[in-house]
């Protein structure tokens, strides 16, 4: 048994000022700790930011991401095309309606949709018979499925092909969700990443670029999904609906003032919080430079800005991740496998039936895939400790 010791430096970490924490204390001495003036502050705020019409705080990002398929009346019968590279909660919020998610594998460098084979799967699907069963799982899909949506993810702080992703949205009639909760501040083509699709979704986990604690924004042009989103977030209640009064099946998806204020604080030093994450990842591609065996991140020339969520490299296809991961552990380094393919998810498996084989890149990606130490207040002595232990570890 190999024996790791305490992480000498954390896998993730908030990067929190005195102003955050006042912010949060400020809320306090007020009586309002939900429902109050800090969610709309930070709602405008995003607007803003955005140049959105609409901005709505939740209590997550999958409650976001959730919200925006009952607003696309994503439901039982339809088949939505998505990613299985990506974080379970952009399929879970398809099954919670009783959606099938159509799983398209992705490209190879970047991780995001392969818009090549998304045009495919579409073309296939809208024909029907024998080229549409083919595109399906093994068992668990509607027998006649009517394609609803196409669910794009921005994968680590990227953004998806989402020029292609609206042009077949467009000619196939279909609602386009972008998932952009690992990359807020992102640009793609120099337009803002969660703008790209009809509705975008923000995620606030301690880990991402600003955090709430626990917290999602969904921002979107469409007026009536808005009105929608909102009533459903609070519990189903409409515009007009007293306490007590809900005019829809609802939830309570509500973003709390202390959350909110946070967000506030955090997203005013958006800039400066980015700007310490790419000085982070600029350290790991000068440091990992030369160490054979692995390869740094790749991005796309429409990312016109990247914002770095997490730091994966990919070890070569000879390299044993798990005994890798295992020697840095006993360094006190921690890493973490990244992605692990939705489709291979044993709840996955049960449903749809899907094996090994299934989406080769998503799979290679996810076996060679290794997670680094990373955050927005990592010292360059500590990306040097990471560098230095992945080099004597290979
Ligand atoms: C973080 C994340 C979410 C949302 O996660 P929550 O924990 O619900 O806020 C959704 N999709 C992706 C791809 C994510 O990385």
């Amino acid at each position: 048994m190999s024996k790791s010791i305490p992480p000498i430096v954390p896998m993730s970490s908030p990067d929190l000022t005195d102003a955050d924490r006042q912010a949060v204390m400020a809320v306090l001495e007020t009586p309002n700790l939900s429902i109050g003036p800090k969610i709309q502050e930070f709602e405008a705020a995003f607007c803003r930011l955005m140049g959105a019409r609409h901005a709505m705080g939740v209590n997550s990002g999958t409650a976001g991401l959730h919200l925006c398929v009952r607003a696309a009346s994503i439901g039982a019968g339809d088949l939505v095309l998505t990613t299985p590279f990506s974080f379970v909660a952009s399929t879970n919020v398809l099954l919670f309606e009783n959606a099938t998610p159509v799983f398209v594998d992705v490209d190879p460098r970047t991780g995001n949709l392969d818009v090549q084979q998304v045009a495919a799967a579409l073309h296939d699907l809208s024909a029907g018979g024998e080229s549409a069963r083919r595109r399906l799982p093994r068992k668990g899909a509607p027998d006649r499925g009517r394609l609803n949506g196409i669910l794009g993810v921005d994968v680590f702080g990227q953004p998806a092909d989402w020029d292609v992703l609206r042009r077949l949205a467009t000619e196939y009639h279909l609602p386009l969700i972008e998932d952009s909760c690992e990359a807020l501040g992102a640009q793609y083509k120099g337009r803002t990443a969660g703008m790209l699709g009809d509705y975008g979704v923000f995620g606030f986990y301690p880990n991402k670029q600003i955090t709430t604690g626990e917290g999602g924004m969904i921002v979107t042009n469409d007026d009536a999904a808005a009105a929608q989103m909102r009533a459903l977030r609070n519990q189903g209640r409409a515009p007009g609906d007293t306490w007590l009064s809900h005019t829809f099946l609802g939830y309570n998806y509500r973003m709390d003032e202390l959350s909110a204020a946070l967000g506030i604080s955090q997203l005013q030093r958006l800039e400066e919080l980015m700007h310490k994450r790419q000085q982070v990842a600029d350290w790991y591609a000068r440091d990992l430079k030369g160490i054979p065996g692995i390869e740094a991140p790749q991005y796309a020339s429409s990312t016109t800005r990247a914002s770095w969520f997490v730091y994966v490299i990919r070890v070569a296809s000879g390299v044993d991740r798990q005994a890798l991961a295992g020697r840095l552990a006993e360094r006190g380094i921690p890493v973490r496998p990244y992605f692990l393919p939705i489709h291979l998810q044993p709840y996955m498996v049960e449903r749809f039936g899907y094996q090994t084989g299934d989406f080769p890149v998503t799979e290679d990606l996810g076996a060679r895939g290794l997670a680094l130490p990373f955050s927005g207040v990592m010292t360059e002595e500590q990306v040097g400790l990471v560098c230095q232990a992945l080099r004597a570890s290979l």
